[in-house]
């Protein structure tokens, strides 16, 4: 599976509504600026190692490139590239002044030291800080990054150019980072499945059933906020194990206990255990895949019994999985327009930094909210107008915001 040949297939569907030519296809699909860098770090136990980095940068018309900085031990540049025109597509679907762009450094975090990722963050900063900054491009965390981590590309950053807390977000609070921004896309995810449930499925979230693939950052706020709203989180899985309880976990106790107990729900008392490869198949009406890439297949989408998916993850889908849903019946809210909460909080960082005036995160949670609701019913306009699902809806409102400024600017 070939993540970018997954998301251009998206992207064609959408273009094909448009009518776009193969020219300005090939324009949109093509990433503006790709950089491979080699990091060479001396280790603790003394070996040389030279590790590789990426930064691509899909496309800044309508505003500075904005993406997280991923470590992975599988990282490859085509998912790079595919994890940067997601970003190109979800800021113009909430319609924030943002590009799209995605880094990363291939290598394993939890066989590293602290100081180790310290000294291979920073190198890598320092060979790409050149196309960073406030107006170029400015990173953020994803998938085993954190606060710190960008604490220390604010750091590095700042070596060269001076103190600049608007060069990179989700950075902690004590360095200017946002109030709410930690939550922000799990509140983001909850509130896209509300709409989506109550708005246009028409049902009642009081007591409907959550299935969650996922319990960190993500999932674990989704299912905070989609219990306070009246849902009932019945299967949580994650890479340790899985829990279920049809009447509904204890979500605040999950919560404190995945922090105290590695990251993972396995062995949660508050419920009973079940194989973590069955979540697809557990009983309940919402799904959030929250956890990993490529997850729903053809071979595992025929086996969930939710109504309404709503991606939490990156690109969780298959295209294959896309047509079984829609074969189905199932309403699918895509991750460009579920978990851009992120990138919206992201965005009020980088306005609170350039301003040097902060919010405080009642203000944060009603911007975003505003913000997200407006988008959803952009996309549920074009979903109406074109006939489509929920992802070809999004990328064509995206595609036609991108275009615009595209012509607008000119060649
Ligand atoms: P995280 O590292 O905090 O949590 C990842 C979760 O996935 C953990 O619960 C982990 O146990 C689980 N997981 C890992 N491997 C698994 C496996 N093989 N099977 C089942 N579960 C597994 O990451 P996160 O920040 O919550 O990100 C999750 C997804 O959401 C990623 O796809 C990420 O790109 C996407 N995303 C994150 C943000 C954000 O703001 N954090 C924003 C947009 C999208």
């Amino acid at each position: 599976m070939n993540l970018f040949d997954n998301v251009n297939r998206q992207f064609d569907e959408a273009a094909d509504i448009l009518g776009l030519s193969q020219e300005l296809r090939e324009l949109l699909k093509t990433p503006y600026r790709e950089i491979t860098v080699a990091m060479p770090i001396r280790m603790e136990d003394g070996t040389l190692r030279v590790f590789k980095g990426y930064r691509v940068q899909h496309n800044g018309v309508r505003g500075p490139q904005k993406g997280g900085i991923r470590f992975h031990p599988d990282l490859v540049l085509d998912d790079v590239r595919a994890l940067a025109s997601l970003n190109t597509w979800k800021t113009a679907v909430v319609n924030i002044p943002f590009g799209g762009a995605k880094g990363g450094i291939q290598c394993d975090p939890s066989k590293m030291s602290q100081h180790e990722l310290e000294m291979l963050t920073r190198r890598y900063i320092s060979k790409i800080s050149m196309v960073l900054g406030p107006t170029r491009d400015v990173p953020s965390p994803d998938l085993n990054t954190n606060a710190q981590t960008m604490a220390w590309v604010l750091d590095e950053y700042g070596r060269k150019n001076g103190y600049q807390p608007a060069c990179v977000t989700g950075k902690p609070l004590e360095l200017g980072g946002s109030q709410g921004r930690e939550a922000a896309t799990g509140k983001g995810v909850a509130i896209c499945a509300r709409q989506a449930w109550t708005q246009v499925l028409g049902r009642d979230l009081q007591g409907a059933r959550v299935v969650l693939q996922g319990f960190g950052n993500v999932g674990s706020f989704a299912g905070k906020f989609l219990a306070e709203m009246g849902a009932r989180i019945v299967a949580v899985a994650d890479h340790g194990g899985a829990v279920r309880r049809g009447e509904g976990l204890d979500v605040p106790a999950l919560f404190a206990y995945v922090r105290q107990n590695r990251g993972t729900v396995a062995g949660f008392p508050g419920g009973e255990a079940f194989d973590p490869a069955t979540v697809w198949a557990q009983d309940g009406d919402i799904l959030v895949p929250a956890a990993l890439g490529g997850v729903l297949t053809q071979a595992t989408a025929p086996e969930v019994r939710a109504r309404l998916i709503v991606e939490g993850a990156n690109a969780p889908t298959t295209p294959e999985a896309d047509r079984v849903f829609r074969e189905r019946g199932i309403t699918l809210i895509p991750d460009i327009l579920a978990n851009a909460g992120g990138v919206t909080v992201s965005y009020f960082e980088w306005v609170q930094n350039l301003q040097q005036l902060f919010w405080d995160e009642a203000e944060i949670f009603e911007k975003e909210e505003k913000i997200l609701i407006q988008a959803f019913h952009d996309v549920e306009e074009k979903v109406k107008l074109h006939g489509c699902t929920w992802r070809t809806g999004a990328l064509v409102l995206a595609l036609e915001r991108v275009k615009k400024a595209n012509e607008l600017r000119g060649w």
